[in-house]
């Protein structure tokens, strides 16, 4: 059975003793329950190695918000995958639309980002999603076929395997507009349709396809009731426990 997984990501928020302070509360929270799901904290690269202390017992896992395009070498201001895999971190968010958008990340960056994630054992969190004018456009389909088809189809069914997507809707990231079940739903079933015609169902059917954009304490479990949906990722509602632990208690 596919994994359910619930990633918070940070973005460019918490200094180290913020982030500190909510790592630790997290744990606390979530002590003693039962959770039903995968839990997923991504912060700012500064926090990595002191996260995989603070979650030592791997109850929460740690995972990073992007990694670099090159192995190592001459790129001022870069983080490679390899030194995010020596902080224990285990996941890496690749391609969030405001990487897209902000920092130029081509579909081709994204690629070789990709391979040096797996090179490295990091499991990619790989956003795709459409902007507004796309589903205005009922466009939504081709786009996200798109990021997928040269962001991640040079990959073998085995490397295929062990990626985690994110159907992301660019208009509705930190808008408080949520997508509806309806439209989620929609669009993970086709896109574990692209995935089948690629490397067959049972790759498809065991690919964990995440749905992020103002999900919150109130839509999770509706969006989660989704037989294609397969957990969240989650900004602004991963910055407290209070808004964070209820999205995880959904499943
Ligand atoms: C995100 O940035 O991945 C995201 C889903 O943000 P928010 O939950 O704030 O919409």
């Amino acid at each position: 059975m596919r994994k359910k997984i619930v990633a918070g990501n940070w973005k460019m928020n918490k200094n180290l003793r913020e982030g500190a302070n909510l790592a630790k509360e997290l744990k606390a929270a979530m002590a003693g329950k039962t959770v039903n799901c995968e839990v997923v904290v991504c912060p700012p690269f500064i926090h990595l190695a002191l996260m995989s202390i603070i979650f030592e017992d791997k109850t929460i896992k740690v995972g990073a918000q992007n990694c670099a395009d090159k192995p190592s070498g001459a790129y001022t201001g870069e983080v490679s995958a390899a030194m995010l895999a020596s902080t224990e971190a285990q996941y890496v968010i690749l391609g969030h639309s405001e990487r897209r958008a902000y920092y130029g990340e081509t579909n081709a960056i994204l690629k070789e980002k990709v391979k040096l994630a797996l090179e490295n054992k990091l499991t990619p969190i790989f956003c795709i999603g459409e902007v507004l004018e796309e589903r205005e456009a009922d466009r939504q389909n081709e786009v996200v076929k798109t990021q997928i088809e040269e962001g991640l189809f040079d990959l073998s069914a085995d490397d295929f395997g062990k990626i985690v997507l994110a159907y992301e809707p660019v208009w509705a990231i930190g808008t408080g507009k949520t997508a509806t079940s309806e439209q989620a739903q929609e669009m993970h079933a086709y896109i574990r349709q692209i995935l089948a015609e690629k490397y067959g169902e049972t790759v498809a059917n065991e690919t964990s396809i995440l749905y992020g954009g103002s999900c919150n304490a109130g839509n999770a479990k509706e969006l989660f009731s989704n037989p294609d949906v397969d957990g969240g990722l989650i900004g602004g509602a991963s910055l407290k426990v209070d808004t964070f632990l209820p999205i995880v208690e959904a499943f």
